[in-house]
């Protein structure tokens, strides 16, 4: 015997109740975003590293930490997707997207791949819903985006949900502010954690995510971004929150908000939920109108966002997550069993043309006595039994527990009608 291989570290297998709730929560996201215009994309599990490096920004935890980066045998870079917009991008601007009616809106799914600590609700290998409105600035795409992703939290059944907003600005806005906000920390540069410090001159907005107790004192009076927004940008962010106000969507405005990709520009956001411990994100996104730029397009406004599905089923108590009952188990409408001696064949055959007759079928295939068939069938709850024999077969009524001879065909009449 060989030792046990297991899955590898921050992965984890789907089994079939578990693997339900998620195709359920599949089919909300199908019916949700099709219904606003979205359509379905893939793109490859796999990109070239430079487009994360150029794309997501070199200076973050995605990129510095968290990719799964390999040679392939051509000796090209390979790092397998930490995150969907960038891809979505590349294939936007791969596909001359740019000549279709705009804004071109996509949905997503799938697995996406980090390398960080494993804890419940962080992964190494987990799936992200996600949507992107590419090709328009228009603020309706903010707040539609937005509403969607908040009615697919609610559909889902997730518990505790907050809506946190704010604006980045452009790039240019930003950089002014950055280096205000640097000036203000290297003037207090003794009271922040280390590795604030570090961070001073690569990513100092890291330092309003920081926990540490000099850090915070020190961010309480720092400039906020959000109280420099140029008047563009504010005209903006003010449209995004009057069509949310008119939806009756609830958010928080908070100037402290931070993302993990240097992407963004004007909106971000992030969904969280109380019913998470310290992984309480659920989701989140925002606009990038320079990223397709970055990519080699032409400058093309885009916002979109991502959601974890592994953290909607969490936050919901879906099955295999947490305690629930499970869910009610599949319709079984004919178990075909075999008596001593009958035929493997024709017992096979008759369940074929049950099952191509639309009738969920289960049949014998573990060896099992008659009487341990029956009690099998009674298991799965079946609506009927078909007993092959040697002289033909038996049907009987698992409600009524009435047994009589029964032609295939009368087997096939009598299911198709059910009762
Ligand atoms: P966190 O702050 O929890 O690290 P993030 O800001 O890195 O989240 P995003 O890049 O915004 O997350 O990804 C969108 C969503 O994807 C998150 O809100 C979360 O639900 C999910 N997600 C991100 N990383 C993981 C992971 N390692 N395992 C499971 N889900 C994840
Ligand atoms: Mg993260």
């Amino acid at each position: 015997v060989g030792a046990r291989v297991q899955a590898p570290k921050g992965t984890f297998d789907v089994l079939p109740e578990q693997g339900a709730a998620r195709l359920a929560l599949l089919a909300r996201c199908e019916r949700t975003l099709g219904a606003a215009g979205y359509g379905p994309a893939e793109t490859p599990v796999f990109e070239d590293t430079e487009l994360f490096a150029r794309g997501v920004g070199a200076a973050t935890d995605i990129v510095r930490k968290e990719m799964f980066t390999f040679e392939d045998q051509g000796g090209r870079s390979l790092t397998l997707r930490p995150e969907g917009t960038a891809g979505v991008c590349r294939a936007y601007v791969e596909h001359g997207m740019h000549k279709l009616p705009q804004p071109v809106k996509l949905w997503y799914w799938g697995p996406f791949f980090r390398h960080e600590a494993p804890q419940a609700g962080r992964y190494r290998q987990f799936t992200q819903v996600g949507a992107e409105a590419i090709g328009s600035d228009d603020p309706s795409l903010d707040a539609e985006l937005i509403l969607l992703l908040a009615e697919l939290l609610r559909e889902s059944g997730v518990a505790g949900v907050r809506l946190r907003l704010a604006s980045l600005a452009s790039p240019e806005a930003r950089a002014d502010y950055l280096d205000e906000l640097r000036a203000h920390l290297r003037a207090r540069a003794d009271e922040l954690s280390e590795e604030v410090r570090e961070r001073l001159e690569l990513n100092p907005l890291r330092a309003f995510d920081s926990a540490h107790e000099g850090t915070r004192r020190v961010m309480a009076d720092a400039p906020r971004l959000l109280d420099r927004l140029p008047p563009d940008d504010a005209e903006h962010f003010a449209s995004v929150r009057a069509l949310l106000d008119a939806a009756g969507q609830e958010y928080e405005v908070d100037a402290t908000l931070v993302r993990g990709l240097d992407y963004y520009t004007r909106t971000v956001f992030e969904f969280t939920s109380d019913a998470l411990g310290a992984q309480s994100g659920v989701g989140g996104g925002g606009r990038y109108d320079r990223l397709v730029e970055e990519l080699g397009g032409e400058r093309t406004p885009g916002v979109g966002w991502a959601a974890g599905v592994e953290r909607i089923l969490l936050a919901a108590g879906a099955p295999g997550a947490a305690a629930e009952p499970a869910a009610a188990a599949p319709r079984v409408d004919a178990y075909v069993a075999r008596a001593p001696g009958a035929d493997a064949v024709a017992a096979f055959a008759l369940a074929t043309r049950l099952r191509r007759q639309g009738a969920s079928v289960r049949l014998e295939q573990a060896g099992r006595s008659l009487k341990g068939q029956l009690k099998q069938a009674g298991r799965l709850r079946a609506r009927w039994t078909a007993i092959v024999g040697e002289e033909g077969v038996e049907l009987r009524d698992m409600e009524t527990g009435e047994q009589r001879p029964a032609s295939a065909d009368e087997v096939l009449a009598a299911v198709r009608a059910g009762a």
